[in-house]
């Protein structure tokens, strides 16, 4: 089939790809001119595991396009995916105007039977407005579907191939039919597709990352209790996520939730609550909690240093996650802003989101080439990003470069008894401090 995706982000670029490894020819549209260059030229311009060699292929195969000409892409293709941003505006909902704008411009342009599918997270009742829109633009025939999108940044090829289950919210049973199509070569291999109405479809992207971001607060809870009372939250962790009716995913405790989904859609979701009168008391707290999460560790620093004013402090990731360069609501962006507040001299490494760290930091911190590097001299380190090459440093290095031997994990990344024997100073979340 045709396709044409709008939007060439961490979604649309990773879907459009993937569909084209499925056999369907794809038309990528985004209005950001360099972006559309580079990915001519056979450059993925965001770091996604996988992704070039997928990119590559389907260029090479012919099934890949990129233009920043909308009309241009419709009229090769009567399906028409939109995976734009739908950032919080001022008041926490959603911002609509990305989608809004391009489906009035898709009812401005299409001439024969059309289905816009959206990939946006989006609240309930977009599909209306969607449809609404176009219908002031156009009398051709079209359908508007919701297929909301589930992968994860850093596995997104990997979850696109494999999806838990496909979810496609619609009305129109023709526009079922053309959804089956597109995804048959998912379904041929056992992945589950549901059927649903719109307004169930776009709720239950909502719903499953909200769920997801109160698991993870839920824990975060838990580990600060632990630090209270003297258990370890890695063994009540362990025995909790036995249970099969809780699961061991989403029970590591760390540092607060970020990335451009989850604080966004725990917002939104709120928000949408509001509108129609419900209150998401449990929402409301997970946000605030994960809120004060992000920093927590800044005033364990400033107890064990006394003073923050001129301390040198390394700072080992910056993206909110491992195998992403996205440093949208990054808990590292928060910490770094808070050690400046109060003095600090902060020096970050990551090898891969440096560069979007640059972007909105620029001097205000240094930066260092390797993660040896970056705590010379440090009066303490804090571990930010669960990196594998953080995972297992040479602490005889670190005994050797650091001014002060204390490590403030916000990952629990470390074994206990190990960095004791090490003499370190290691303060994690929701376990024994080791001093
Ligand atoms: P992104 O910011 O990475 O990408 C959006 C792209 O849209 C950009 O390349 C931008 O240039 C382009 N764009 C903006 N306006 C445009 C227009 N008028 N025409 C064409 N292109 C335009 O966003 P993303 O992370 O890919 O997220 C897209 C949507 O998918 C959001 O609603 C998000 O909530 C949802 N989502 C994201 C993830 C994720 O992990 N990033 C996962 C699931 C769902």
């Amino acid at each position: 089939m045709n396709i044409t995706i709008v939007g060439t982000g961490y979604v649309g670029l990773v879907s459009g790809t993937c569909l084209a490894d499925l056999g369907h020819t794809v038309h990528c549209v985004d209005v950001n001119e360099e972006k559309v260059e580079m990915m001519k030229k056979g450059r993925v311009p965001i770091y996604e595991p996988q992704l070039e060699e997928v990119f590559l292929r389907n260029i090479r195969g012919e099934r890949l396009f990129f233009t920043t000409n909308l009309s241009e892409a419709i009229k090769v293709s009567n399906v028409i995916f939109l995976a734009l941003p739908t950032p919080p505006g001022e008041d926490g909902s959603a911002d609509l105007s990305y989608v809004l704008d391009v489906a009035g411009q898709i009812g401005e342009l299409i001439t024969e039977y059309t289905i816009v599918v959206n990939k946006s997270t989006v609240p309930v009742g977009t599909s209306e407005k969607v449809k609404s829109i176009m219908k002031s633009k156009t009398s051709i025939p079209f359908d508007v579907v919701s297929n909301p999108e589930f992968l994860r940044e850093g596995y997104a090829v990997e979850d696109f191939m494999n999806p838990e289950r496909v979810i496609v919210g619609s009305s129109s049973q023709r526009a079922f039919e053309v959804m089956d199509r597109i995804y048959l070569p998912l379904t041929n291999i056992g992945v589950t597709l549901i059927q649903m109405d719109e307004k169930s479809s776009e709720l239950t992207k909502y719903a499953s990352n909200s769920f997801l971001a109160t698991k993870i607060t839920f824990m975060n809870e838990i580990a600060n209790y632990c630090e209270k009372v003297g258990a370890d939250v890695d063994k009540v962790r362990m025995g909790m996520g036995s249970d099969e009716r809780i699961g061991n995913r989403f029970l590591f405790p760390g540092i607060g939730y970020g990335g451009s989904c989850f604080p966004k859609d725990v917002k939104a979701l709120i928000k949408s609550g509001k509108e129609v009168g419900y209150n998401f008391k449990i929402l409301e707290s997970v946000e605030e909690i994960n809120i004060k999460q992000k920093t927590i560790l800044v005033p364990e620093i400033e107890k064990y240093l006394g003073n923050l004013n001129g301390a040198k402090i390394a700072i080992w990731g910056l993206a909110f996650k491992e195998n992403t360069d996205d440093i949208r609501e990054a808990s590292s962006l928060e910490i770094i802003e808070k050690l400046l507040s109060k003095g600090a001299n902060v020096i970050a490494y990551d090898s891969i989101a440096m560069e979007n760290v640059k972007k909105v930091l620029g001097n205000k911190i240094s930066y260092a080439k390797n993660m040896y590097e970056c705590v010379e001299d440090a009066e303490a380190l804090v571990v930010v990003t669960e990196w594998g090459e953080f995972k297992n440093p040479h602490f005889d290095i670190l005994t050797k470069k650091m001014k002060n031997k204390a490590i403030f994990d916000g990952r629990n990344l470390y074994n206990l008894e190990e960095l004791a024997s090490h003499g370190f100073y290691y303060k994690s979340i929701g376990r024994k401090l080791i001093k």
